[in-house]
């Protein structure tokens, strides 16, 4: 396992020796020191990226993306080990991470790699006498800042694009769950990626990331994390005007019509919500079901998010793991008070779970809160596996409803009638909306939200355009052009 900072192309320590103990939270036992970076070192990987950028930023670009494609495949001949080590640092149940993480994660660096030499600029058809052409050109050095709840993921997600387009990399992993980013970055290394071209710096986020957001010689800052945070990240980073993509939180409407295929929306509400123990900024946080079919919805409901085994995440039965941190298991409980005080019900959970075997571990049982939408609940991210319920009558109702937070990460509907589907997709407020279906992503469909969810996409052409700066070129391709000074 790597603990240490790896900045130009090498594991070390951090310059004041400092380290953080990563826990694991299934029992809270110490899984590993890990390097702290700090202002000092973030300047050292920043240095080792601006280094490396003109040479890279000149590499052919089928060779950038020819070690991307080999990644992608030292990542599954690694699987296991790495869905292991995801699991322990995380929580999340060895399925998912078997099943989801690591094959996402190759995925998407397979996916920029085929990328990376079709970026392409185009010609403008201006007046005559002129050619114009445009091209795409990579920023510099890009520094980027992950949160916990997906940190393997975020690894592809993040430098994917980033470097398929050319950028060199500083990403600071949360503090929480920085092993899987620096055994992505050992994979880097052994498959080639030339020293200082990627720089992981594991470090708390009021230093080691506030230094990043600041750093003048930092062109771009993609930032996944909360709303509060990423306010400060567009403030931190007004000192040279660095270009800034936020994803941040949200607080996903998933509303069930009277016409859905209610078995198939039960399933789909629970994954939406209860997959990685809620910790999903895309996760389905809001039920808001239509008043017909409430009852009969909320049984079946109920009663499926009651059978989720929880358990070891090692455990390959378990179905939900712990939360990340003792911190975040005592935040998601309290808003079981907040809804009770607000007039809400506990329809289930909203507690830890009383087996003997899951007493040191984060965990919080599936919990159903109902709630109106205006309580804080129904307002605020939560984060966990916590769902508000709410009802409600006709179309104009539910658009107010789902419309009716701050946020506009995802969102998602159940229907049978076609037109309303659509109709419903469009009136949405979010940057991405399912139907009859619930958190789907691709590498290449576009990830993002509008509103206080961030602005800027990940995944896809959209990404691989925010990784680089229009450059627009004229030339002159007639001999003489008409003298503008007529002397
Ligand atoms: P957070 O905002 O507290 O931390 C995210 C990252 O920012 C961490 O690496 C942290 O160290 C760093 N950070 C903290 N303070 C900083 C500062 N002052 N300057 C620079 N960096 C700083 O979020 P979290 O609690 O780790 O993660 C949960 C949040 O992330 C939720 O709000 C969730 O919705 C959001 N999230 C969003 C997406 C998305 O794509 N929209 C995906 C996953 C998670």
């Amino acid at each position: 396992m790597q603990t240490r900072l790896f900045i130009g192309g090498r594991f070390v320590d951090a310059a004041d020796g400092a380290t953080i103990g990563v826990l694991n939270p299934h029992d809270g036992s110490r899984l590993a020191d890990v390097a702290e970076a700090k202002a000092e070192d973030i300047d050292h990987a920043v240095d080792a990226a601006a280094a490396a950028f003109p040479a890279w930023r000149d590499t052919p670009a089928a060779d950038r993306g020819r070690l991307l494609l080999k990644l992608a495949d030292r990542i599954e001949a690694d699987a296991e080990r790495l869905a292991r080590l995801e699991s322990q640092d995380t929580g999340h149940p060895l399925r998912d991470t078997r099943g989801l993480d690591v094959p996402r994660t190759a995925a998407t660096f397979r996916y920029f790699g085929g990328m990376a030499d079709k970026l392409q600029g185009s010609v403008v058809p201006v007046e005559k006498g002129f050619l114009n052409y445009v091209l795409r050109e990579p920023i510099g050095v890009v520094g980027q800042i992950v949160p916990w709840n997906f940190p393997l993921m975020f690894t592809s997600w993040k430098m994917g694009p980033a470097l398929a387009a050319g950028n060199t990399v500083v990403l600071k992993p949360a503090e929480l769950t920085p092993l899987s980013s620096l055994a992505i970055a050992e994979l880097m290394a052994e498959v080639g990626f030339p020293e200082g071209v990627v720089n992981i710096v594991p470090g708390y986020g009021h230093t080691a990331g506030q230094h990043l957001a600041e750093h003048p010689k930092v062109g771009k800052i993609a930032f996944t994390g909360s709303t509060a945070i990423g306010r400060r990240i567009v403030a931190a980073s007004a000192g040279n005007l660095k270009r800034i993509q936020l994803e941040l939180g949200g607080k996903g409407a998933n509303i069930v019509f009277d016409d859905a295929d209610l078995p198939a929306a039960v399933n789909g509400s629970a994954f939406a919500i209860f997959h990685n123990q809620g910790q999903a900024c895309i996760a389905g946080s809001r039920l808001i079901l239509h008043e017909r079919i409430a009852d009969a919805f909320l049984e079946a409901f109920i009663g499926l998010a009651r059978s989720i085994r929880l358990g070891d995440p090692l455990d390959e039965r378990t179905e939900m793991g712990p939360l990340t941190s003792r911190q975040h298991q005592e935040r998601v409980l309290s808003y079981c008070a907040t809804a009770v005080d607000q007039g809400g019900k506990v329809l289930l959970g909203g507690r830890r779970p009383t087996e003997p075997a899951l007493q040191d571990g984060y965990f919080v049982e599936p919990t159903v809160v109902q709630a109106k939408a205006t309580d804080r609940v129904s307002q605020e991210e939560v984060f966990g596996p916590f769902v508000s319920v709410t009802t409600f009558r006709d179309e104009a109702e539910v658009m107010a409803i789902a419309n009716g937070t701050p946020y506009g990460l995802g969102g998602g509907l159940w229907t049978r009638d076609l037109a309303r589907a659509h109709r419903v997709a469009r009136a949405l407020e979010a940057g991405m909306v399912w139907i009859n279906s619930y958190k789907r992503v691709n590498p290449g469909s576009p990830f993002g939200g509008v509103r206080a969810s961030g602005y800027g996409r990940e995944m896809g052409f959209e990404a691989m355009h925010d990784y680089t700066d229009a450059k627009s070129v004229w030339v002159n391709v007639e001999a003489q052009l008409p003298p503008y000074y007529r002397r």
